[in-house]
């Protein structure tokens, strides 16, 4: 028997650029030690109060179907942080619940786009971008943000690729650049999606990780509340990445839909997990903070020991849980350098090719290991590169 087309092109026959990974947890099968930089979660669990709130409600009883769109506690908690942090008037029926934001992704662009439908992304893009957009119908286009704009999208390769395209998704903080899209570049993605009368999906999954400027949602800009679809997560944010427990904010309308779509695919996310959600998101900033602290301290340590060499170059890492790091004075490419790498010294870094061509020459860093491990990888990874500039 034969599987569907759409499942099996939904990597057009590319692979899914997590090799040097795969090759480091081998080595690791095989008992070697190697460092990993590599994947973005955190060196911490989930914090015990939200373990024991979910255990609670567990056993008070909230273990059968849970309500499709979300529970009300949980989705007025959304909607009440998202008016706060926004300005934007949100309300319980512009939230639905998902499991996770890479199935918050996968609803938003099935809301957005028909099948056949183009949809926008900007390369460098979180690994899965172009394969949730097949996989829910449509075909992906990249828009390059290049290395020179510091990873910046520009207004005129936004409105070159929007003819014809029915939505455009993008990621800020971003993954794997660590960049925050600027006021500027915000307001011009507003503008080519109102020109072009265009979905904007803006997965925003990084929110309380910013280290420089300011997190804007581009929900708040002019005449965007109705044609935006904000991802949202607690995966990052309150170090959740099990608990599979995200959502999507957007218009009322299209929020009715979602749940529609959610009754005939999820059906919903366990009670308890949104029990454990909601407890998280009551303990406010404050933890939020301790939770993004650990990755502002080591992107601290990085920008030192950087500074003692200019043979590696940093990305203005602006936010997020990563560092991309410009190798290109090695003369080898971003895989090649990875490979390298952990070859030579049991260090496993994603190479930026594996966020697409845009990233290439570069290596996206996990700040995902404590703090003394961490300088000394990077100590190692600039002289690795330095021996091979010379
Ligand atoms: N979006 C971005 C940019 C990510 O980096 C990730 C995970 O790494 C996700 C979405 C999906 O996160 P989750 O499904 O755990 O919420």
């Amino acid at each position: 028997m034969q599987p569907s087309t759409r499942i099996t092109t939904l990597l057009d026959g590319g692979s899914d650029g997590w090799e040097v990974f795969l090759k480091a947890r081998a080595l690791i099968a095989a008992g070697t030690s190697v460092t990993e930089l590599t994947i973005g979660e955190h060196d911490i669990r989930t914090a015990a109060p939200i373990l024991q709130e979910m255990h609670r409600t567990a056993l008070a009883g909230h273990t059968g179907y849970a309500a499709v769109p979300g529970t009300d506690a949980l989705r007025d908690r959304v909607a009440e942080r998202v008016t706060e942090r926004t300005g934007v008037p949100t309300r319980r029926e512009n939230v639905v619940i998902t499991p996770g934001g890479q199935a918050a992704l996968f609803a938003a662009h099935t809301a957005a786009l028909d099948p056949g439908d183009t949809g926008l992304y900007v390369d460098p893009y979180y690994a899965t971008y172009p394969g949730t957009l097949r996989g829910a119908g449509g075909v992906p286009k990249a828009v390059q943000a290049h290395a020179r704009h510091a990873f910046q999208p520009r207004a005129a390769d936004l409105q070159a690729a929007a003819p014809g395209a029915r939505s455009l998704l993008i990621n800020s903080p971003n993954n794997p650049t660590g960049v925050v899209y600027s006021r500027a570049t915000l307001d011009a993605i507003a503008q080519v999606c109102k020109a072009h009368d265009l979905w904007l999906i803006s997965d925003e999954v990084y929110d309380t990780q910013v280290w420089e400027g300011d997190h804007i949602s581009p929900r708040a800009l002019p005449g965007m509340a109705e044609r935006t679809l904000v991802v949202g997560s607690m995966s990052k944010s309150h170090a959740m990445t099990g608990s599979r427990c995200g959502w999507i904010v957007g218009p009322e309308e299209v929020v009715g839909h979602l749940i529609n779509l959610a009754t005939h695919t999820t059906y919903g996310v366990p009670g308890f997990i949104q029990d454990a959600a909601d407890f998280a998101l009551g303990l406010g900033d404050p933890f939020e903070r301790e939770i993004a602290a650990p990755f502002r301290r080591r992107r601290g340590l990085a920008k030192e020991v950087l500074a003692g060499q200019n043979t590696v170059g940093l990305v203005p890492a602006q936010g997020a849980m990563y560092l991309m790091l410009d190798i290109r004075a090695t003369g080898m490419s971003g895989e090649e350098f990875a490979n390298a790498l952990l070859d030579t010294h049991r260090i496993a870094v994603m190479p930026g090719e594996s966020f697409g061509a845009a990233a290439a020459g570069h290596i996206r860093v996990a700040m995902t290991i404590a703090d003394a491990a961490f300088v000394a990888a990077l100590r190692t990874l600039c002289q690795f590169a330095e021996s091979r500039a010379a």
